[in-house]
């Protein structure tokens, strides 16, 4: 897990005015949360406390990570919206977690435009890796190795346990503020201001996980990574790496290290575990190599990205031709060349490979050159391929709305829903092939769904709220309007009866 916020709780003191107000609002919502008792915890740091799962449900513990989820997304600038990146680390993510012996929450994988090498797991099964850590990643099995590991710490409920048995009473409160400070990356110094001092102190303490806990998610990952088909040399030689710049740097290791301190004897342990293995050569996928070029062209200035892309090219530094050419057709549409970045495509296109990535960047390039027309062509076909895809169905509802095809859209979206009935990304285009259309209560209805399923419950209610309102409509489209009012209405009554006994 995690990213460590809180320095040592004897630094400086806080500097309240640099503040960056997201994150400073997603602690405030968690600890609004909170019960008053527990804002005034005792000073000593926690022991390890051996809390079983069944102090905090299952669902409790999927709603504290939804809720912290939901923030990042809405506040914090560094999350990367990329659906492609998301799906990609979610099919290895699936791939591992089908292993899993037992029940376990869903995964939801997500990224942060970080530099920094680290990944942190919260409870319910949502986990964050930095752009750092995939770029630092050497192979696919080494970034399996550390989703394997987070994998473990949710299914062992580590955050849960790792809270001291003493404050039972207050743990969903605690576990959401822990889960909350290492989220909120960066400033040591914002959190501090911004959480009671010796609280977040005594918070930060749980957020390094204990060795056991280490050792356990290490054993666990690793038998993942095993039966999941990847090369379990990729643990020993990702967390190797990690240690290796763990003792060049010192007090700046890597914020993985911080969090998950790596000592000799894990590393012994990992690499006791891989000698057992028959050597396995397990090919990167061809998506692996895509990520990676797709982060690779979005860093520094585009100007940069063009260059440092193009040199590798030139100097076929690279491990696949195809994904060094995408990236560098990728950096080029960036820096708004369209002509150069159709080139690239067109000597990509030569190479066979296999991915919908290759056909949303294609579409990209046809509509940055005006022709929105070929865009949408490139995505049909690539939607018949690829019919799970998610970003192709974005790029065709995007394609439909800049062509003014406002009906079309609509029912491209309707169908497209059918069978991704939680797609919040699709049902705010929804919304907006509707208001094309001038149809009001049905955009506010489509609109009010984004908001309910990124976890707004207030102005999803004003949204329906002025579909109630809305001129037009049949009486069936009002009657659904008012059915699913009430229904998102008693959910607020209960989440405010929840607050109020906790
Ligand atoms: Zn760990």
């Amino acid at each position: 897990m995690s990213r460590k916020v809180i320095g040592n709780p004897h630094d400086a003191p806080a500097i309240i005015g640099c503040v960056k107000k997201p994150f400073l609002y997603f602690l405030m919502l968690v600890l609004a949360w909170m019960p008053i008792g527990s804002r005034a915890l005792a000073d000593g740091l926690p022991d390890l406390g051996e809390v079983s799962q069944g102090d905090l449900s299952p669902q409790m513990e999927k709603r504290i990570g939804q809720q912290v989820m939901n923030d990042i997304r809405l506040h914090d600038p560094d999350y990367l919206d990329d659906p492609e990146i998301e799906a990609y680390l979610g099919r290895i993510g699936s791939r591992l977690a089908a292993q899993i012996e037992g029940s376990h929450p869903d995964f939801s994988f997500f990224v942060i435009k970080d530099s920094t090498l680290n990944a942190f797991a919260m409870p319910g099964g949502f986990i964050g890796v930095h752009t750092g850590l995939i770029l630092a990643a050497q192979s696919e099995s080494e970034l399996a190795s550390v989703l394997a590991h987070e994998i473990s710490h949710v299914t062992q409920h580590h955050i849960a346990r790792g809270i001291n048995k003493q404050q039972q009473g207050q743990i969903a409160a605690l576990v959401a503020m822990a889960v909350a400070i290492l989220a909120s990356r960066g400033d040591s110094q914002v959190t501090q201001g911004a959480v009671v001092g010796s609280q977040a102190a005594a918070i930060q303490n749980q957020l390094n996980y204990s060795r056991d806990f280490e050792r356990e998610a290490d054993r666990l990952g690793f038998t993942l990574l095993d039966k999941a088909g990847f090369d379990v040399r990729g643990m020993a030689t990702f967390f190797g790496r990690l240690e290796k710049f763990g003792r060049l740097y010192e007090n700046n290791a890597p914020s993985y290290l911080r969090t998950h301190p790596m000592t000799t004897e894990r590393m012994t342990d990992i690499d006791n575990r891989v000698v057992l293995k028959p050597y396995r050569q397990v090919p990167d996928s061809i998506d692996f190599l895509l990520v990676k070029a797709k982060l690779r062209a979005q860093e520094g200035t585009p100007a940069d990205a063009v260059a440092d892309l193009t040199r590798q090219v030139g100097e076929r530094k690279f491990n696949a031709e195809i994904a060094a050419r995408y990236g560098l057709a990728s950096a080029r549409l960036r820096a708004d060349d369209a002509a150069g970045a159709e080139t690239e495509m067109q000597r990509l296109r030569k190479e066979k490979a296999d991915s919908p990535m290759l056909d949303t960047l294609a579409a990209a390039i046809e509509r940055k050159a005006g022709n929105t027309e070929g865009a949408l062509k490139i995505l049909r076909q690539s939607l018949g391929r690829y019919p799970q895809a998610r970003a192709v169905a974005y790029g065709i509802m995007e394609c439909l709305l800049d062509l003014h095809r406002g009906e079309d859209a609509v029912r491209f979206g309707n169908d497209d829903l059918q069978s991704y009935t939680t797609d919040y990304r699709m049902y705010a285009l929804l919304a907006r092939a509707y208001a094309a259309q001038g149809k009001q209560l049905q955009q506010h209805r489509a609109q009010a769904e984004y908001y309910y399923l990124t976890g707004q419950l207030m102005p999803a209610i004003e949204q329906l709220t002025i579909a109630q309102r809305a001129p037009d409509g049949d009486f069936y489209g009002h009657s659904q309007v008012d059915a699913r009012l009430r229904e998102l209405k008693s959910m607020q009554a209960e989440e405010a009866k929840d607050k109020k006994t906790q």
